[in-house]
């Protein structure tokens, strides 16, 4: 059974949180805080027990390879006591019952350790801001995406990364150079375009890997290992090259699920013509907001270190709602339309002359409202700009020689 670790508060004993804005952890209750050191000597966080000259490249052969995304693991909960059943990849799991985060150690520790960590600089109220103004944005949305409701259903998330670097040479005069490239190494909760679509993270600005930064947030450990990852760039560069030296070949290929990702590359061997590979192992920080609507998931997601955002479209809310509502737009309509006998009988002299005025100066009312209120909604349209989900987004990694 693997060993479970919770920040408890010294003073009060209530589960403390990684506090985004003060860069440490706090207590919610007492609003204690409390420095890394403390933490080091209070909680017996784990020190990086990798030699000093580990090296993922050369110990790919015996760090472990997992690739099953359906194991699940039992835990009891530290705070409540309540069992916990999580899937077996999560660093990091959510009690059902007290709805605290306990931190899994074990998929932390040793030689599956990740080397670095970005923290979290932008905080859930910001990527909650930036949500409801696109939702405000979108005529029509269905209450599925802009109740309150929906904010519980956020979850903070430290996504595991392959840092890749590599030069990729298979001829003297055709060299590709990979730097920096972050390889998504699981990719069961945050899908491979909402991820790519929030680059770039800023690797410059990561911490050692400690395990209070994960206080209060959902970490999975990777689940496509460090040789898997490498042939899968090995491919895409492989690919890339082929393209180049035959431009008729080009074949879009089918993206492939996790399960049979692995098992196409465990035929494979790493690349002869690939030199100079640097990798190592990194947690990312991303806001994930997952709703299912009519059996479609759909995703809105932010990089939680830049603010860079991502949104699936938002369906319209179709017919079989049961109140259908009808805006402002739709009542001016309705009395323009009304108005229209009156304006037809009044040459005739049937109607009072103050009738047909009354019926003008309406029409001019309303035809005014329509304008400001569809300029007024076009603005907000405007306002939130959201990149569109770019997936090929390696070719900004490499520099051609
Ligand atoms: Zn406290
Ligand atoms: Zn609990």
């Amino acid at each position: 059974m693997s060993e479970l670790k919770e920040y408890k508060c010294p003073s009060c004993g209530a589960p403390m949180h990684y506090d985004i804005n003060k860069e440490s952890v706090t207590c919610r209750f007492c609003l204690n805080t409390y420095d890394q050191e403390y933490l080091h000597s209070h909680f017996e966080d784990e020190i990086d027990e990798k030699l000093s000259d580990f090296d993922w490249v050369d110990r790919t052969k015996y760090v472990w390879e997992p690739y099953e995304t359906d194991k699940l693991e039992k835990f009891v909960c530290s705070s409540c006591g309540g069992n916990i059943v999580t899937k077996s990849f999560y660093a990091s799991a959510k009690c059902p019952y007290c709805k605290h985060y306990v931190i899994i150690s074990s998929d932390l520790d040793g030689d599956i350790r990740p080397d670095k960590v970005i923290p979290f600089k932008v905080t859930k109220k910001e990527f909650w801001g930036k949500y409801t103004e696109y939702i405000s944005g979108v005529k029509k949305a269905p209450k599925e995406f802009y109740n309150k409701s929906v904010q519980k259903d956020i979850v903070g998330y430290y996504v595991p990364v392959w840092r890749y670097s590599c030069t990729y040479k298979p001829e003297e005069s055709y060299v590709l150079n990979l730097k920096d490239y972050p390889i998504l190494a699981n990719d069961v909760d945050v899908k491979e375009k909402v991820f790519y679509s929030l680059m770039p993270f800023e690797f410059s600005d990561a911490e050692d890997f400690t395990e209070s930064c994960l206080a209060g947030f959902c970490a999975s450990r990777y689940i496509i290992g460090a040789e898997n990852a490498m042939k899968m760039v090995d491919h895409v560069l492989k690919k890339m090259y082929n393209d180049d030296a035959n431009p008729q070949s080009k074949k879009e290929e089918n993206p492939l699920d996790t399960s049979k990702k692995i098992d196409k590359l465990l035929k494979n061997r790493l690349n002869k013509y690939v030199q100079n590979r640097e990798l190592s192992y990194y947690l990312v920080p991303v806001w994930l907001l997952k709703i299912t609507y009519k059996n479609e998931e759909l995703y809105y997601a932010m990089n939680g270190q830049t603010g860079q955002m991502y949104a699936d479209r938002i369906p319209k809310k179709t017919k079989e709602s049961k109140k259908p509502k009808y805006d402002l737009i739709d009542w001016m309509m309705l009395l323009i339309i009304l108005q229209i006998p009156i304006l037809l009988l009044a040459p005739s002299g049937v109607l009072n002359y103050k009738v047909p005025l009354t019926a003008v100066i309406i029409q001019f009312i309303s035809f005014f409202i329509i304008v400001v209120d569809s300029l007024i909604s076009k603005r907000k349209q405007r306002k939130t700009t959201i990149k569109e989900p770019k997936i090929e987004s390696i070719k900004d990694f490499i520099t051609k020689l």
